[in-house]
């Protein structure tokens, strides 16, 4: 059985609370959007060159783990350009005809959102190529003899492709992205920042040093951050006066079991077993999703990439390997 995390980069669908409080703390413009100095300087760019020539801008292509604000950019570019932002995930669209009617309907300028643009079928991923590359629709209607080709125009619109794993894209596709950018783990700081910001949005009281605590816990990524902040506010209005302090920061970090890195009991869980079973030896991916009973998928997505940024698992041709590091960390040297 998988563990539920806290930790984990993943939206809670079934949590539509959640949800609501995600929006609502989801920056929409590059000013309020703290940290990845280098992305926003490059897309501003390319905004303010498309506003000059009146065009739209260029495909965009944003890479990185989960919870690193790609969806969130890509709503700032859109609220930069002026335009629409239509937002869909590659699971959601199963046939070519899906995507064909997305395509006709979006306006001139429109900006186009495919969230795991990685997981789009292969017939649907084709229709793009074209759509991309000259606002052309390139649709086979009907069947067996009857079958015939319809090309269609487009309006210019902008795609903004977003993916935990470039490596998975193929190659025909990524080549038609005008511009790629890799989304970086957060400074401390600036995940400070985030929480700072959050909090006072969630009109919830944190002391400085209590923030700082709960920065160096947050694995880097402001989608952990805003979740362990509303958890640790949760704990302080049922076991304080809904301050948040040094103190109480520690006891709900304690409750849940998050270690000084930022660790929880599912990251613990499966190095704990890779050492146990496989000591120094290098692991395949399927076999670690075995150990913790979770998909292949989760383990790559959700625990590994964190993991490897720590320096806690190393990734070799035959598998992953769990450094000394890691083994220090949880006392198994
Ligand atoms: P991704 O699409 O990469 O999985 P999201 O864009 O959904 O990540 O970001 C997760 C949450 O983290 C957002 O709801 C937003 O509140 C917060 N967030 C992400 N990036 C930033 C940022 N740079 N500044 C402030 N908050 C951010």
């Amino acid at each position: 059985m998988a563990i539920e995390r806290v930790v984990d980069t993943s939206i809670h669908e079934d949590d539509s609370d959640e949800k609501i409080v995600e929006i609502s703390l989801r920056p929409t413009t590059f000013s309020e959007y703290i940290g990845q100095r280098r992305l926003k300087t490059n897309l501003k760019l390319a905004i303010d060159a498309a506003k000059k020539r009146g065009d739209v801008m260029d495909h965009v292509l944003l890479y990185g783990p989960p919870g690193l604000g790609k969806t969130t950019m890509a709503g700032v570019i859109a609220h930069e350009m002026n335009a629409n932002f239509r937002a869909t995930a590659a699971p959601s669209i199963e046939k070519a005809g899906d995507l064909a009617s997305i395509l006709t309907n979006l306006a001139d300028g429109d900006i186009l959102f495919i969230d795991e643009i990685h997981r789009l079928r292969r017939a649907v991923e084709e229709i793009l190529y074209s759509a991309m590359e000259d606002y052309k629709l390139d649709i086979v209607i009907g069947k067996g003899p009857a079958a015939r080709s319809v090309k269609l125009d487009l309006p210019r619109f902008t795609l903004i492709g977003a993916t935990t794993q470039t490596g998975n894209l193929a190659a025909p596709l990524r080549d038609r992205f005008g511009h790629a950018f890799r989304l970086e783990y957060y400074a401390n700081n600036d995940i400070r920042q985030i929480i700072e910001r959050s909090a006072k949005i969630l009109d919830t009281k944190i002391e400085p040093a209590a923030a700082d605590l709960l920065a160096q816990r947050a694995r880097l990524t402001p989608r952990i951050a805003n979740r362990l902040l509303k958890r640790v506010r949760d704990y302080a209005d049922v076991n304080g006066d809904g301050i948040i302090d040094t103190a109480i920061a520690h006891d709900a970090l304690r409750m849940l079991e998050i270690d000084e890195l930022g660790l929880d009991p599912a990251d613990r869980n499966m190095l704990t077993l890779m050492i146990e079973k496989y000591g120094d030896k290098p692991v395949g991916l399927n076999t670690i999703a075995a150990l913790t009973g979770d998909e292949a998928s989760t383990i790559e997505d959700y625990y590994e990439p964190f993991l490897m940024q720590l320096g806690m698992i190393q990734r070799t041709p035959r598998g992953r390997v769990v450094t000394d590091l890691a083994k220090k960390h949880l006392g198994l040297a």
